[in-house]
């Protein structure tokens, strides 16, 4: 390392931090903002979607562990949160795709990995920050999704709800702890979070267009490509996630933290083909064929971000055109498909 000070030294507020699934896509980001804050900051992720690689750009920094393990094993758990003051649970089994693969180990991970984090935080009364996502809604296409707003799953033996079933159960044991044994805890549902460092080999949309749209390959828009989304900006989210977190206010309840704008997944293809000048086409895609037989897709998720406004000035700033450039560089720059894509849309250059 050079001599050259690249964090800002520790201060009176810094906490000791354990960030669950510190190395995904989400976490990594967090584990960034909390060094940048002064915080002494141990991951906790057993690399099965993240990567080291993630964290690369902190590695050298002295307030930064990483612990390679699985928030199913009590015992590494127990160690990660030693003299811990506060924990980001963000370890899950995500992703639509590999839920659907694989909905056993998403059950174990999602449910038993999250009451080990929940009752290692009350022994050592740390605060905690379950992160838990816009899925739990389920089919519920109201105009705007309150906290409070109606959840409407599918048929519990289609593996496609498992992942909305566990994380509501998560919701419920913390709240439960919260209630019944005091834990320190507050929720933030996330909506389609999305930027550099998400991945699409677990099936991500955001990802996975802007790399078939740099590849010059047909980006794949699955069923008539109508249903929509509200993308949110992870440098929008983290903030407020940390913000969330300290508040007092915020204890034993729920923060939406999603997107400003709806668009369609179709409108979302044609943006990315557009801003990136990309040759590519669009092919759309059965859900049957993208998924599995029987998939159900949500038709339109749309977040009410009033309360996290109303607590902590949560408001979604960085355009979507900002987003897909970012990540169009992202990929570029961390999976070497610079050589692959280049030559067939030569005109990248230009925008990214
Ligand atoms: N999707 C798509 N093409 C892809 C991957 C996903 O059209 O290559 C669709 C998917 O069916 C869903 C939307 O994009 O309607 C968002 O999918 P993602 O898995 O990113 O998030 P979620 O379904 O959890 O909102």
């Amino acid at each position: 390392m050079s001599g050259v000070p690249i964090y800002p030294s520790v201060d009176h507020t810094a906490h000791r931090t354990l960030v669950t699934g510190g190395a995904g896509f989400v976490g990594s980001h967090l584990v960034e903002h909390l060094l940048a804050q002064g915080d002494e900051v141990i991951v906790l992720d057993d690399l099965s979607t993240g990567s080291a690689r993630n964290l690369a750009g902190a590695a050298d920094n002295p307030r930064l562990q990483m612990i390679h393990g699985s928030i199913l094993n009590t015992k590494t758990v127990g160690q990660a949160m030693e003299s811990c003051d506060r924990v980001f649970h963000l370890a899950a089994a995500v992703g639509v795709k590999l839920i659907v693969e694989q909905p056993l180990r998403g059950l174990r991970i999602n449910i038993h990995g999250t009451e080990n984090v929940l009752t290692a935080a009350i022994e050592r009364q740390a605060s905690v920050l379950l992160v838990s996502t816009s899925e739990v809604y389920g089919k519920n296409t109201a105009d705007r999704l309150r906290e409070d707003s109606d959840r409407i799953l599918g048929d519990p033996l289609l593996s496609r709800w498992t992942y909305a079933g566990a994380k509501g159960i998560d919701e419920a044991f913390a709240k439960a702890y919260c209630d019944q044994e005091g834990l320190d805890v507050a929720i933030v549902r996330l909506f389609n979070t999305v930027g550099p460092r998400q991945t699409g080999r677990y099936g991500m949309v955001f990802p996975n267009l802007v790399g078939q749209a740099l590849r010059g390959h047909p980006l794949t828009v699955f069923g008539d490509g109508h249903q929509t989304r509200c993308f949110s900006a992870v440098e929008d989210v983290v903030p407020a996630m940390v913000r969330i977190e300290r508040d007092p206010r915020a204890r034993g309840q729920a923060y939406n933290l999603g997107g400003a704008r709806e668009i369609s997944i179709l409108d979302l293809a044609h943006e990315i083909i557009r801003t990136l000048d990309s040759r590519s086409e669009i092919e759309l895609i059965p859900y049957d064929q993208a998924y599995a037989p029987g998939f159900e897709d949500m038709r339109r998720r749309v977040p009410d971000n009033t309360k996290a406004n109303d607590l902590v000035g949560y408001e979604p700033q960085t355009s979507l055109t900002t987003t897909i450039l970012r990540v169009a560089a992202d990929l570029l720059a961390r999976e070497r498909l610079a050589s692959d894509a280049m030559p067939l849309a030569g005109s990248f250059r230009g925008v990214l």
